[in-house]
């Protein structure tokens, strides 16, 4: 067998498709201009010969899974990577070309496109306009210069903000910034000056990350041999309590431990991750999440190219549903899992706990069709006990203060 099964319990009875409201769709783009320093995602500079091999790659998987999930509705679309706005103009539409032909995308999805400030301008805003694209998250990572290049952004201040007004007047308005704290030499009075002028941008979403130095990148290096000094963890944790303070001040709602929005403005893509909701992934190591099963594709893009073209010389057609033999037929997953009542239960918790309005145990529980109160009832009130959760309004939530060490809490629901 080609594949990693990681399941424990065989299933071998066809599964439903995907749950009647729809789902997500993800798709990995792994090109980016140049590698940042500090990044450990599945994403490569230098492979731009792959890019046309991997328009047709990619395009051939959405219809191979449109065929093989009948068709299924598509509440919402995220392209990220990577750096989607990277990709050569004539790709978007040939990729929204397939999803509307194989799947059936809501009217009212939301589409979000992952984009760099050195990429955007007023025409691609407009074209991706066109496209039915509505949300855009460009990645400022900061507004100081010096942050900026110590963080390999081919982009500086000037760039990132001509880049956010590009899109507001190309008529985008929903639009997410991200933004990174807890960097290698970073002060207080950087940090408090980024996130002023960014609120005054007037972004209807933020996402706020700390930086976190991955093995085997260039910044983890640096870090260790000393060339650029470790970041202060009790400052990055005093950004974040000054961003929330800031942000609440500017209106913003703290609605998930990284993310902060508008009313209305929610990531709804995102949301359908921390609600465990299903979701398809395609493209060079992108996962889904459907029915009884998780899976992934393939990390390397060039292994991808090749097991995609497999996948369509085989015979996809024979398969219709969500299957084990569909998933052995498909050839670029490369490794599945059988979700048991364990795993989706303890995935329920630890996915809820993120959103920080809380979590409704009885509506979770009937989603995993188990009583998820009484399976983690020891843990949920020793942990109330211990001020890392509440509950307000019957809903069970992290406490304020537990928002950094949130992991502490995850970790007590595995298993
Ligand atoms: S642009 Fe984004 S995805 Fe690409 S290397 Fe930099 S951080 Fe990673």
């Amino acid at each position: 067998m080609s594949l990693t099964s990681a399941g424990n319990t065989p299933v071998s009875t066809p599964k439903p498709i995907v749950p009647n409201q729809g789902m997500g769709l993800y798709i990995h783009v792994p090109f980016c201009a140049t590698k940042c320093p500090y990044c450990d995602f599945n994403t490569y500079q230098g492979i731009e010969s792959l890019l046309e091999p991997y328009l047709e790659a990619l395009t051939t998987e959405i219809q191979l899974w449109g065929r093989v999930l009948s068709n299924p509705t598509v509440n919402t679309v995220f392209l990220g990577g990577g750096t989607p706005s990277y990709l050569p103009e004539h790709h978007l539409p040939r990729i929204f070309e397939v999803i509307n032909s194989l799947f059936v995308l809501r009217k009212d999805a939301e589409i979000t496109v992952e984009a760099n400030p050195d990429d955007l301008n007023q025409s691609n805003c407009t074209a991706w306009l066109r496209l039915g694209i509505n949300r855009l998250s460009i990645g400022v990572q900061s507004l100081d210069d010096g942050m900026l290049k110590l963080l390999g952004r081919r982009h500086d201040s000037r760039q990132a903000i001509n880049a956010v007004e590009a899109a507001q007047v190309a008529g985008f308005t929903n639009v997410n910034l991200d933004l990174m704290y807890g960097l290698p030499g970073q002060s207080m009075d950087q940090w408090q000056d980024t996130l002023q002028r960014v609120a005054s941008l007037s972004p209807k979403h933020l996402s706020l990350y700390a930086l976190t130095p991955e093995e085997g990148t260039p910044l983890h290096q640096w870090l260790k041999d000393g060339s650029v000094p470790n970041p202060d963890s009790d400052l990055a944790a005093d950004m974040y309590q000054h961003a929330r303070d800031h942000l609440a001040e500017a209106g913003f709602h703290h609605y998930e431990i990284s993310n902060w929005s508008l009313p209305d403005c929610q990531a709804i893509h995102n949301l359908g991750y921390w609600r465990n909701l299903p979701y398809l992934g395609v493209g060079p190591g992108a996962h889904s999440r459907l029915g009884a099963y998780r899976f992934w594709d393939v990390s390397s893009p060039r292994s991808y190219l090749a097991k995609v073209k497999k996948w369509a010389a085989s015979n996809p057609g024979a398969y219709q549903g969500l299957t084990e033999a569909a998933l052995e037929s498909a050839s670029p997953v490369d490794g599945w899992e059988h979700i048991s009542p364990e795993i989706d239960s303890s995935e329920m918790m630890i996915l809820g706990l993120r959103l920080l309005d809380g979590m409704d145990l009885g509506e979770a529980s009937a989603r995993v069709g188990q009583d998820l109160e009484a399976i983690y009832g020891a843990q949920i009130d020793e942990l109330t006990g211990l001020g890392l959760l509440e509950r307000s309004n019957g809903l069970l939530r992290l406490t304020t203060e537990t928002y950094l060490v949130a992991n502490q809490v995850f970790t007590r629901f595995v298993g």
